[in-house]
């Protein structure tokens, strides 16, 4: 590392240990938009590259797997379980190239800090998350997440009434709990125009 920062211009801060610069990446939108399977793709190729590449995902997310990322559509990569977003600076190993997270709306504000402070350092940080919960709310730190971010990505489902792209998460089972993790049992793809912001109204049209 002293070798690197010797044949570094005077100009660039000192502390910087790489000669390229890192940013962030984030991937926004509602359920069933494929936010993970968009998340897969980005560090499949980046491996394929022989990146070093490192994963974390919230240990409340256990639908589908303990020790990987999976996407409804079933692809999957390996992942550390974490329980607040500082885990992931103590995580992330030194010739990490690119950290990916999912889930990121269960995190708190903290990760903004930590996604910032990572792209400083000259990691690719590519961050996955639910842009709005079930009530139609931005769900932090995703709005946050959003701001700071270089590159964003907002990905449509498509709506399970009437076919349009969707951009809301509508809950069909009754539960005032903002995080309720569940599947295709208990969540829908919306538009605007049929997403209806309660709990409890599966088959209710707006009008
Ligand atoms: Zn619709």
């Amino acid at each position: 590392m002293d070798e690197l920062i010797a044949q570094t211009n005077d100009s660039e801060p000192s502390h910087h240990p790489r000669a390229t610069t890192g940013w962030v990446e984030v991937i926004a939108g509602s359920m069933f938009s494929g936010k993970s399977e968009e998340l897969i793709r980005r560090l499949r190729r980046a491996k394929i590259a022989r990146q070093k590449v490192q994963v974390f995902k919230p240990e409340i997310d256990t639908r589908f797997s303990q020790d990987h990322i999976v996407s409804h559509s079933e692809m999957r990569h390996e992942s550390a379980n974490i329980r607040s977003a500082a885990e992931v600076l103590a995580k992330v190993e030194a010739d990490t190239e690119v950290v990916g997270i999912d889930e990121g709306q269960f995190f708190d504000n903290e990760l903004v800090r930590v996604a910032n402070e990572l792209a400083q350092r000259g990691v690719r940080v590519i961050i996955a998350g639910l842009d709005q919960d079930y009530t139609g709310k931005p769900w932090e730190p995703m709005p946050q997440l959003l701001a700071i971010a270089e590159y964003i990505t907002k990905t449509h489902a498509i709506c399970m009434k009437c076919g349009q792209p969707a951009n809301y998460t509508q809950r069909t089972v009754e539960s005032e709990e903002r995080v309720a993790v569940g599947g295709g049992d208990m969540y829908e793809a919306r538009c605007r125009r049929c997403f209806v912001p309660h709990a409890d109204a599966p088959t209710v049209h707006p009008e």
